[in-house]
């Protein structure tokens, strides 16, 4: 495998970084993860977009135009040969003598790699997931796709140790966003619920895509916040994150959604939602 660090494609083992480096010691950086599939990345752009405004709120400078990262990107995906996938991105501070404030001219270390695997035809679209509840304990800039992932790892572990794929973090009462995806209930009416952009949360790409994809399909969205009581009550609930497109949710803390089985309105809205990750975004 091939990993893209500091300019240059490397075999994975001889990609090294200095342990001064500051997404090591202060976890001083941001990321990104773009799905792959038939060889191209789903979404790519706004991707990019999201990249770009995560480097400017903490201040890193971005080193590469949108139309270098494009390109570094896909020239990694075809070093690799990933038809299908995900493609990972990270961009730290850089390395420095261990210091808070922000060293002077230093070179941001920029890192990409990819995971070749089956994202389209997972055995959980066909399944569903379990999630668990956990307390949100992270920060308040939530819409910063930061790479201080503590609070989420915790969460995930914690869902793992109950048998189950995700945590639904939850602030006063109100479920925020899974551990590493976006939380959406149906109602028994049939409408969508999710909650609405802020710094609680991170503006999900595949939730924004969906967001279209049911306005066009003439699908009712509510944007707002909801408690976990109503997850529990839904009539369907589901995740959308880059590397599980729309991802059916059949339990929460145990309680069965609905029937207990994939909804038919999470199940239409994977279908279209893979109908248009399929075509190859124009140049
Ligand atoms: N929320 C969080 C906290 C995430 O980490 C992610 C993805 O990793 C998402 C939501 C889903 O975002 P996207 O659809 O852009 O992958």
């Amino acid at each position: 495998r091939v990993v893209f660090l500091n300019g240059a494609f490397l075999p994975a083992d001889e990609a090294k970084v200095s342990v001064m480096d500051r997404g090591f010691l202060f976890s001083d950086g941001v990321y990104e993860g773009v799905g792959i599939l038939g060889g191209h990345l789903v979404d790519n752009e706004p991707h990019l977009e999201r990249f770009e405004r995560s480097m400017r709120e903490i201040q890193i400078t971005n080193p590469h135009s949108r139309a270098e990262w494009t390109r570094l990107e896909e020239e990694l995906v075809r070093r690799n040969g990933v038809a299908e996938g995900f493609l990972y991105i990270q961009i730290t501070r850089g390395v420095a003598e261990r210091d808070f404030m922000f060293p002077k001219a230093v070179d941001p270390t920029v890192m990409m790699f990819t995971q070749a695997k089956s994202i389209a035809n997972s055995p959980a679209a066909e399944t569903g997931v379990a999630v668990i509840t956990v307390e949100d304990q992270r920060w308040r800039r939530r819409d910063i796709k930061s790479v201080s992932l503590l609070a989420q790892v915790l969460a995930k572990q914690a869902a793992g140790d109950a048998g189950a794929q995700e945590a639904w973090m939850v602030e006063d009462g109100f479920v925020t966003e899974g551990g590493s995806s976006s939380a959406f209930i149906v109602t028994k009416a049939g409408n969508i619920v999710v909650r609405p952009l802020s710094n609680a949360i991170l503006p999900g790409i595949t939730r924004k895509s969906l967001l279209r994809l049911s306005k066009e399909a003439g699908i009712t969205l509510e944007e707002r916040l909801f408690t976990v009581q109503e997850a529990y009550d839904a009539a369907e609930a589901f995740l959308t994150s880059a590397s599980n497109f729309v991802l059916p949710v059949v339990s929460i803390d145990g309680r069965p959604v609905g029937d207990g089985k994939p909804g038919p309105l999470t199940q239409r809205l994977r279908h279209l939602y893979l109908d248009m990750a399929r075509v190859p975004a124009e140049a």
